[in-house]
């Protein structure tokens, strides 16, 4: 069988490796681990956990539950060496990490087409290979993807704000403007005197995360993180990323006290960024922040700041939606170096850049997902993402489109259909596109994974 190469035993990688040989090719997985250890790695065991012990909420109402059944219902390793790890912990999918990794470990290091190779890789291999080095990628090979790539495109920290789902945003407090007539680009939420004072004070005394000891960052007047720029004073956002000059209120016709703006993420307009917004605060205060600004009262955050080290590219400007390099068609790139976020994610990236390494091997065309299902969604989003300030994203439901507006009923009225409602039809409507995918366009065998029934608060 022919042969392909994957860099790192991860769990974009270790994934990759299993899908690949499942489908008959040879895989040579390069893991530096333990001969060179990462800062965040403490075992040699392939796809450690490095934190949290969660792959995420589970069932119909969860982003997360639909791509791990996308992914149970193809055999992926990763919700396979889950399931049999779990731990009882409510909605999550949590697990024995030691278990957990143990089971990858075991899987990976017993497949007969599987050969794993100790040591780091230095360069971009020759030949068809899956790039799965993770945020925490050796130097010398990032140099290397970067050469590939162009070193722009490149990052090494992430500094993102929060995203929102445009779906939550309250667009009768909020307008769509540029400053001074420039194109409407914009989502504007407009602030009085007493709502910025109030938004202040939040800030003033939200909580930060700690970073760990090897990920200080030095900040950059361009990714000051809002709270540190509020920290210089009252009136410094005001006068830096939350100005409201050129901004005419429609409802006023004045410029407001302050503007908070956000910005397009996505093509299709699901999900938008807070300019200027970069942050590191903990995840409860930064969401009681956000609601603080006039118009988000109500926002759904898909996906959170952060500020800390990552090695990740700017996956819109380098990737297809297969996974393979614009430069090079041949190379395939999951997991966090691809621009995703969470360990669920770089399962679901390197199970298809695998599977697409592994048809290219065997003179078939790489495919994408259909984007009603979580894992198109997600490569959609990282191939035809707005490039400028690309920043990694998790699964959420803003990835995939919104279900069709009901008939309206006898009055002639349209009912508004509920989270609650809407997010099984969703779950069951991606789940069957991408179990369609897979059988007739990807040729796999296909299983319909078990659906944890849930009663939860939908995502
Ligand atoms: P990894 O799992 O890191 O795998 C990459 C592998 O490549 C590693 O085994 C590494 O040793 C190897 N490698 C790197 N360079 C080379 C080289 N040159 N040659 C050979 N091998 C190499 N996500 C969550 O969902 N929940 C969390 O709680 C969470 N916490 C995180 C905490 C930290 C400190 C970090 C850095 C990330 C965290 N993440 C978390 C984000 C992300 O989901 C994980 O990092 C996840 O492990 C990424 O999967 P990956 O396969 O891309 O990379």
């Amino acid at each position: 069988p022919p042969t392909i190469t994957i860099i790192g035993a991860g769990l974009a990688g270790s994934e990759a490796a299993l899908a690949a040989a499942n489908l008959g090719v040879r895989v040579r997985l390069h893991e530096m681990r333990p001969v060179k250890m990462t800062p965040a790695h403490r075992s040699g065991g392939f796809a450690e956990l490095v934190c949290s012990n969660s792959l995420g909420g589970e069932g119909e109402m969860q982003s997360k539950g639909l791509l791990q059944a996308e992914l149970r219902s193809v055999g992926g390793a990763i919700v396979t060496a889950a399931d049999a790890s779990k731990l009882p912990a409510g909605n999550a999918l949590a697990v024995e990490r030691d278990e957990f990794s143990a089971r990858v470990t075991d899987a990976v290091r017993g497949h007969p087409l599987i050969t794993v190779v100790p040591g780091e890789v230095e360069a971009v291999p020759e030949g068809i290979a899956v790039i799965a080095s993770g945020p925490l990628t050796g130097d010398a090979l990032a140099a290397d993807v970067a050469r590939v790539t162009g070193s722009e495109r490149l990052s090494f920290y992430d500094a993102a704000a929060p995203v929102i789902a445009f779906e939550s945003i309250d667009m009768t407090v909020c307008w769509r403007a540029g400053r001074y007539d420039q194109s409407a680009d914009y989502i504007n939420c407009p602030f009085t005197k007493d709502e910025y004072l109030a938004f202040f004070g939040a800030l003033e005394n939200a909580r930060s995360h700690t970073p760990h000891d090897w990920e200080h960052l030095e900040f950059f007047e361009g990714c000051m993180p809002i709270e540190e720029i509020a920290r210089r004073g009252v009136d410094t956002p005001r006068f830096g990323p939350m100005s409201p000059k050129g901004l005419d209120d429609p409802r006023t016709g004045r410029w407001p006290y302050a503007v908070a703006q956000l910005r397009q993420e996505d093509r299709e307009g699901r999900l938008w960024s807070l300019v200027g917004f970069q942050t590191s605060l903990k995840w409860g205060d930064q969401k009681a922040v956000v609601q603080l600004i006039p118009g988000l009262q109500n926002a759904e955050i898909v996906r959170y700041g952060v500020m800390h080290r990552n090695t990740y590219l700017n996956a819109p400007q380098v990737l297809e939606n297969t996974l393979a390099l614009k430069a090079d068609p041949q190379k395939f790139v999951a997991g966090v170096l691809a621009g995703t976020e969470g360990y669920l994610e770089s399962a679901g990236t390197g199970w298809l850049a695998g599977t697409n390494a592994a048809r290219l091997a065997l003179g078939q065309a790489p495919l994408t997902p259909p984007e009603e299902s979580m894992l198109g969604g997600l490569v959609r989003y990282l191939a035809s993402a707005n490039p400028k300030n690309f920043q990694p994203m998790n699964v959420n439901w803003a990835l995939v489109p919104e279900l069709p507006a009901p008939e309206p009923g006898p009055s002639g009225k349209v009912r508004k259909l509920g989270k609650r409602e809407k997010r099984p039809v969703m779950f069951r409507r991606g789940l069957s596109a991408f179990m369609d995918w897979a059988r007739d366009e990807a040729g796999l065998s296909v299983a319909p994974p078990p659906v944890p029934h849930q009663k939860e608060t939908p995502e």
